[in-house]
């Protein structure tokens, strides 16, 4: 695997509302994470922080500029690999054990992380074997209904699992903004991880129908507005429908 460097891993992309797009170059795109950097009044908040195997606090400066609360959408690998590098780590109370404790198995990276994800490597001699996440013990739990402050925004927690037992999004009823981690993307979404369970996960999306979203950033792809995640909602539930009760596609 040709070398990419750490000068050139991260890319930046603004897109208004304050909202910066961090991702990591040199992932493929099914398998990088979209980064999120949320610029408030009093703090930022980035959403998700990647696979941390380049400091995004030494090639990102937006990350640096003001206090800044890391919230993980939810514990895999590829979305609180940088977590370590920021003094407030907030992560939902069903997997903090996760963030604290990170092991390969139960950050689902013994199933994913392979050298084929990369098309170049971080730094030199990086083997995806050996890839792990560094322990990062959340500073802040959050639960259903809590709000991440950060002075002239409020960002609600939405406790939606399924993909995983503490997958959240942060909504901003204000703005219509809805960071959904990998809850809901354009892709095909994942419900047989470990710890995955559909019903939880049926459930939620019946719920994420009920917010008014005019703008999703997802935890991969590109972002979309509300139509769509209705459409993506529908295709999820009448997918696990069907195989739950495959005679019901025959009448
Ligand atoms: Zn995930
Ligand atoms: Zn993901």
């Amino acid at each position: 695997m040709r070398t990419a460097g750490a000068g050139t891993w991260y890319e930046t992309k603004r897109l208004g509302d304050g909202i910066t797009l961090i991702r990591e170059s040199h992932v493929k795109p099914f398998y990088r994470c979209n980064i999120w950097h949320v610029r408030g009044r009093d703090r930022d908040m980035l959403v998700d922080s990647g696979m941390g195997v380049v400091s995004l606090r030494d090639h990102v400066r937006l990350v640096c500029e003001r206090p800044l609360i890391a919230v993980g959408s939810h514990t895999h690998f590829d979305h609180i690999g940088g977590h370590y590098e920021f003094d407030e780590r907030a992560v939902h109370a069903a997997e903090a054990e996760i963030l604290a404790y990170p092991s390969r198995r139960n950050t689902v990276a013994d199933r994913w992380v392979c050298d084929s994800m990369f098309a170049a490597a971080p730094v030199n001699g990086f083997r995806a074997g050996d890839y792990e996440v560094r322990a990062a013990p959340a500073t802040r739990l959050l639960r259903d209904g809590d709000i991440v402050d950060l002075g002239d925004r409020h960002f609600e927690v939405l406790h939606l699992p399924g993909h995983s037992p503490g997958s959240i999004a942060l909504w901003e009823n204000a703005t219509g903004i809805l960071f959904s981690g990998d809850v809901v993307y354009e892709g095909e979404l994942l419900d047989d991880a470990y710890h995955s369970d559909v019903a939880d996960y049926l459930a939620s999306m019946e719920r994420l129908r009920g917010i008014p979203a005019r703008v999703i950033h997802a935890g991969h792809f590109a972002s979309f507005g509300g139509g769509r995640l209705a459409e993506l909602i529908d295709d999820y539930v009448a997918g696990r429908r069907r195989q739950r009760c495959p005679a019901a596609e025959i009448r």
